[in-house]
């Protein structure tokens, strides 16, 4: 079985930041893939003006579309009623941190107020949302246990996506030269230790946590040069994270599933 289709014994999948590019195509990929999980709970700030995610939705009726903004405690904690509502004995499957900001800055221009807003969210956001749903990801783990030592998706887990550059062993002078972005690159190493963390201390709830970088990607983030279509880069995605094992907790992996260097 390919690891896509490992999404189709997948009682519930959340992805934040649904409304647009890589959250987006990976709402359409999973719906028309064949392999559309139970739920799908498509999170954006402004559910009003997420005109394609409803469009999906008036196809798809396991697609449901709740507001999350994920740098308000109040808006998370109101996700989570509604989650609940929606998964209720069942808990929450699969938890996908998708949404992420880059606010350009370099040495010259970077300030702290800058470092503060990618830092809030592209990794706080991630810690304290995990944190809100974990007694729904516990719920998920805990029905799903008849080996204690089994790890995946269809039981429960926690993807968070990163970057390449995130990566401090990566970084060399071409490449810092050509995206030296300090809150950015700082905020994606930050979420690479909140997911390695996570992985320590949800690992007796068996609870799978791990990071992901998902290619260079021609979105509204990505731009236009980036060498991957959204559709490439989430078929890819969606192949590897289908597949994760126990061998994968903690990891950071590339979205064709090689190990990235920290
Ligand atoms: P994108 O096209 O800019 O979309 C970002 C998404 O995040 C949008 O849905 C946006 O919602 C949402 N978002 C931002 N702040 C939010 C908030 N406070 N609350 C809720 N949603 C919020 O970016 P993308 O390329 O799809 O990137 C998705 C993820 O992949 C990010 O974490 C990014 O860092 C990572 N990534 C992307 C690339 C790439 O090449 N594209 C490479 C490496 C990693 P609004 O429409 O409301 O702003």
């Amino acid at each position: 079985m390919s690891g896509s289709a490992c999404f189709k014994k997948c009682g519930s999948v959340l992805i934040t930041g649904a409304n647009r590019g890589l959250g987006l195509q990976l709402v359409d990929s999973l719906v028309n893939g064949g392999f559309s999980p139970g739920k799908i709970i498509a999170t954006t700030r402004d559910p009003s003006a997420a005109l394609k995610l409803h469009e999906l939705a008036k196809k798809h009726p396991n697609i449901h579309i709740i507001a999350l903004d994920v740098q308000s405690h109040e808006s998370i904690q109101k996700g989570v009623e509604e989650v609940h509502q929606l998964v209720q004995e069942e808990g929450l499957n699969c938890l996908i941190n998708n949404a992420g900001i880059n606010v350009i800055a370099n040495f010259h221009t970077v300030t702290a107020e800058k470092m503060i807003e990618n830092f809030h969210t592209n990794a706080v956001a991630p810690l304290m949302i995990t944190k809100a749903f974990l007694p729904l990801l516990k719920r998920a783990a805990s029905r799903g246990a008849c080996d204690p030592a089994t790890m995946s998706i269809q039981r429960a887990a926690v993807i968070n996506m990163s970057s390449a550059l995130g990566s401090i062993e990566l970084t060399n002078k071409e490449l810092a030269g050509h995206f030296n972005w300090y809150p950015y690159r700082v905020s994606k190493v930050a979420l690479n230790m909140v997911s390695r963390s996570l992985a320590i201390d949800l690992e007796d709830d068996g609870i799978l946590c791990m990071a992901i970088h998902p290619g260079w990607v021609r979105t509204d983030m990505g731009g236009s040069q980036a060498p991957l279509s959204p559709e490439e880069s989430v078929s890819s995605l969606l192949s590897v994270i289908g597949g994760l094992t126990e061998k994968d907790h903690g990891s950071f992996l590339n979205y064709t599933g090689e190990p990235l260097p920290w």
